[in-house]
């Protein structure tokens, strides 16, 4: 079957929810696998847990001056109101800085409502002892209310500041509430702490002269919990299951080491769970590729280059000498190459951007995607890897120049302390 047309069979048995951590994340795994076996190869899973919330109640109701129900969801390990729920004065503070709040000292027995959850906005809000906090999600107009609600965590930067419990609701109800002077708010939510099993697939072609070298290829698999996920990543993963096809019948000199990672968008878990059990093999890694939303029958072609000017240089050249038109964008990516990047392992990115497609929402669907323009990816990639991987040497070096460095700690948030 040309690759194209592989490729896309993979992003089609994918094309269902599968968020990390649940049964349906462990069925696309298994998928993978049963890919992998059809091949010829073989493949284990490596599970880690990941952090979510027990639900038992969760609701939003416009107590006064007018009453109203409000779709809603919690946010997971935002901990609970009391027995019973509570009734808070509701606030809108757009930007959560000290300015919002003009006078207001304490912001107990408030709800607090915000565009987005910084870290300086939520720090703010536990100094303040905000009761509770929202946030909104989507556009006025989607008033298929509630369909892209979904539970997101506390990330873990957050949660060393403290707890504050936390809901999400729509951006057509959240304009509403403002526009309506909603005065006070009946909430309810109690949840438990729990721990989730997520996993990564992997599968390994040795080197067939410098096995101890190795190249890590990466692309998650899971997808958050509305939409089928086809395009983020369902399209990553294929394309890696295409490399994987490609190289098991041409192996390169250098070791390749496939990860589909599990749980990715709760925060690259899958990838910082491989480092953290792997760590005898980081000084073996010598670069990383990673495939974040691929096949988009719309361009252009991006290349997120988290390394050095010779990383960079070297991307440029491979891009004009094979002739492949991509926008190349020196910084961090958002998916998990970061986690190698941060361990010094020069980095690639490659993705196609499309302004017809959105990801994280019921419109993540097949439609977008085509079996030429994942053909394409797959060759420039499979290129690229090849030349990587069978060099007498590696054409980058591993470390990373002081202002990726600074990149970095931006990203990890590790400027911000609780
Ligand atoms: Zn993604």
């Amino acid at each position: 079957m040309e690759n194209g047309r592989f490729q896309m069979s993979v992003v089609e048995k994918l094309s269902f929810i599968r968020y990390g951590g649940t049964e349906e994340e462990l069925r696309a795994a298994r998928i993978l696998q049963d890919e992998i076996q059809a091949l010829g190869g073989e493949s284990e899973l490596m599970d880690f847990t990941v952090p979510a919330s027990d639900v038992q109640v969760c609701s939003m109701r416009a107590a006064a001056p007018f009453e109203r129900r409000i779709e809603c969801v919690p946010y997971w390990l935002s901990g609970s109101l009391p027995e019973g729920g509570a009734d808070l004065k509701f606030f809108y503070a757009p930007r959560g800085v000290a300015e919002d709040y003009g006078g207001l000292e304490s912001l107990e027995g408030y709800a607090v409502m915000l565009n987005s959850l910084s870290f300086d906005a939520y720090k703010l809000l536990r100094e303040k002892n905000a009761s509770a906090f929202i946030v909104y999600q989507g556009k006025w107009y989607d008033d298929d209310s509630g369909l892209d609600l979904y539970s997101r965590t506390i990330r873990p930067k957050l949660q060393e500041v403290g707890r504050i419990p936390g809901f999400m609701i729509t951006g057509r109800d959240a304009t509403e509430l403002v526009r309506d002077g909603v005065q006070t708010l009946h909430l309810e939510l109690r949840q438990e702490d729990v721990e989730n099993t997520s996993r990564d697939v992997l599968a390994v072609i040795p080197g067939t002269q410098m096995p101890g070298q190795s190249i890590v290829l990466t692309a998650h698999y899971d997808s958050v919990p509305v939409g089928t996920g086809s395009w983020d990543n369902a399209t990553g993963a294929a394309n890696l299951m295409a490399l994987y096809k490609h190289f098991l019948a041409h192996p390169a000199k250098r070791t390749l080491r496939f990860i589909w990672c599990g749980s990715e968008e709760q925060g690259l878990l899958g990838s910082k769970a491989w480092i953290e059990q792997h760590g005898e093999l980081m000084d073996e890694v010598k670069f990383c590729f990673n495939f974040d939303m691929c096949g988009t029958v719309l361009g252009p072609n991006e290349i997120y280059v988290t390394g050095g000017d010779d990383l960079l240089h070297f991307t440029q050249q491979y891009t004009r000498e094979v002739g492949w038109p991509a926008n190349l964008v020196q910084k961090v990516h958002s998916s998990d190459s970061a986690p190698f990047a941060d361990r010094g392992v020069p980095s690639l990115g490659i993705t196609r951007r499309s302004d017809t497609g959105v990801i994280h929402t019921h419109n993540d669907l097949l439609f977008p995607l085509s079996e030429a323009a994942m053909g394409d990816i797959f060759t420039f990639s499979s290129g690229i890897i090849s030349r990587v991987a069978n060099s007498r040497f590696m054409q980058v070096a591993c470390g990373m120049p002081d202002t990726v460095k600074a990149d970095l700690d931006k990203y990890f948030q590790r400027d911000k302390k609780a």
